[in-house]
């Protein structure tokens, strides 16, 4: 058996006017993150972590931000492209484990449904995904809520 890890990284800018959706689900907040997708950081930064471990490239060059076919897409969508591809190849997930950081809302509320739902995407129980947030502790841009940051690690194991 074949083990492969990858890691992935995005950020987002706050602004009004747009939903708030990470990991696939919608969160109540007054404001929502920018980019031309659903602009879901977490599902960014894992479906990264997944291509990484793959060998199958990132996701800016699989979803090119200026191509309409991806405005406003959902990151869900991405993801199982990229799950699709990833099983074309032979992988199937082991774990992931994501950290969101954010100055607000508070992740908990939210944190088994988004977990439900990546595990659901993934192939994987809900046990497999390891769902945590922090603050910036006021530092920087982060800190002062201008956006949002995510980080992940995914294994990923292919029979050989
Ligand atoms: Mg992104």
């Amino acid at each position: 058996m074949a083990l492969r890890i990858g890691q992935g990284y995005d950020v987002h800018r706050l602004v009004p006017g747009r939903r708030l959706v990470l990991g696939g689900e919608e969160i109540p907040f007054e404001r929502g993150l920018d980019g031309h997708s659903d602009a879901d950081v977490l599902l960014h930064a894992l479906t990264d972590a997944v291509l990484g471990a793959a060998g199958l490239g990132d996701l800016g060059a699989l979803f090119p931000p200026g191509d309409p076919e991806w405005k406003d897409a959902s990151s869900v969508r991405l993801l199982e492209i990229v799950m699709t591809r990833a099983a074309a190849a032979g992988f199937r997930v082991v774990n992931c484990d994501l950290t969101l950081i954010a100055e607000a809302p508070k992740l908990a509320p939210h944190r088994e449904r988004i977990r439900a739902r990546l595990a659901r995407v993934l192939g994987v129980e809900p046990g497999a995904v390891g769902l945590k947030a922090t603050t910036h502790e006021g530092l920087g841009a982060l800190g002062r809520g201008e956006g949002m940051a995510a980080l992940a690690v995914v294994l990923l194991a292919r029979e050989d």
